[in-house]
């Protein structure tokens, strides 16, 4: 017999993820979900929409479409230097394909375990294509949010990881190759799972002056943190960091700077709290790498190999 909604619910989505933390009062199986409020704690809410199509390939894995869904919410959790809590999950089904939820649920199971957070509400809808909705809620010790509004003069800009892997993996994508080297499998998991810079976004408040995480490309991202705080930046090109994958291949400055997906942080440190930053991020294993520096005058430059410097045109992904 075809699942019902109600059915589907119960086999697909209730028990997803590790127990609920402490505050999570109730979760599934009513008409909202309750949390207790928590002295001391902001609340940090962000929600994020993947559609078919758009965000990833329709026919993609749904299991890594599942991993991928709420690693990207996680990452904005991140960059504030919020700890993940629950999250809820919207989601729109053409049918009530059973493969295709199976292995939905279970990587946004996988995910949510190695986060430690449950699902605790959602909807369920029928529609003409797959659409997925997750808003993730955090915590975050009142008033010490990572802002993108703190950046001043002189801050050195910094970022986790390395570049460009996410829009090298675009090539990948549909059709996924059958036959696949080390390089193209590392490419489309770094696509698929991102990893988000959870413990280095907490480890950076009240040491970071400003934070964002690469969803549409560093250029564009920084030109976010350059908005909210009324300064300019110059990026050093060759400190750009690559990975094996990207490195050597002339397409890679390009990546780097305007290739969207890595949910890496990007983040601005005064030069003091430097040495401070970047031990942490060692203590916690993540590669950190200094990449430029904040200026007064607000034009974002780049400076290339053979020291010319040069506006840098923000070109990040746009929908509209
Ligand atoms: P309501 O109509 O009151 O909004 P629903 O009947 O749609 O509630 O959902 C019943 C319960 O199942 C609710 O607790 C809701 O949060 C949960 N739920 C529905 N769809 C999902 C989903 N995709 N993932 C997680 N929980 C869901
Ligand atoms: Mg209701």
């Amino acid at each position: 017999m075809a699942l019902t909604e109600f059915g589907l619910i119960d086999k697909y989505f209730r028990g997803i993820g590790a127990p609920p933390q402490a505050g999570i009062a109730l979760g599934i199986g009513d008409d909202c979900a309750l949390l207790d409020s928590m002295p001391g704690q902001q609340l940090a809410l962000s929600v994020d929409t993947l559609v078919a199509g758009v965000h990833f390939p329709a026919g993609a894995d749904p299991y890594l479409i599942g991993q991928r869904a709420l690693r990207v919410n996680l990452s904005d959790l991140a960059a504030m230097g919020a700890q993940p809590l629950a999250f809820t999950l919207a989601i729109t089904l053409p049918d009530a394909d059973e493969s295709w939820l199976s292995g939905f649920s279970r990587g946004l199971d996988d995910a949510a375990r190695a986060f430690g957070i449950s699902l605790i509400g959602g909807n369920t809808s029928s529609g003409p294509r797959h659409i997925i909705n997750i808003q993730i809620l955090g915590q975050v010790p009142s008033g010490q949010a990572l802002l993108r509004s703190g950046a001043r003069p002189g801050d050195v800009i910094v970022v986790s990881g390395t570049l460009g892997d996410a829009r090298a993996a675009l090539d990948h994508l549909a059709p996924a190759p059958a036959q696949r080297d080390a390089r193209q499998d590392y490419l489309l998991d770094r696509y698929y799972r991102p990893e988000p810079r959870i413990g280095l976004g907490a480890a950076l408040r009240g040491i970071a002056s400003a934070a964002i995480d690469i969803s549409d490309g560093l250029s564009a991202d920084l030109g976010h943190i350059l908005e909210r705080s009324e300064v300019g930046a110059v990026i050093d090109l060759p400190a750009l960091p690559l990975s094996f994958a990207l490195q050597g291949r002339a397409e890679a400055p390009a990546f780097a700077l305007s290739g969207g997906d890595d949910y890496e942080l990007c983040f601005t440190v005064p030069p003091a709290r430097l040495n401070k930053a970047t031990a942490l991020a060692a203590r916690l294993g993540i590669p950190v790498t200094a990449i430029g520096t904040i200026t007064e005058q607000r034009r974002l430059l780049a400076r290339s190999a053979d020291g010319h410097i040069n506006p840098l045109a923000q070109t990040g992904y746009r929908h509209f």
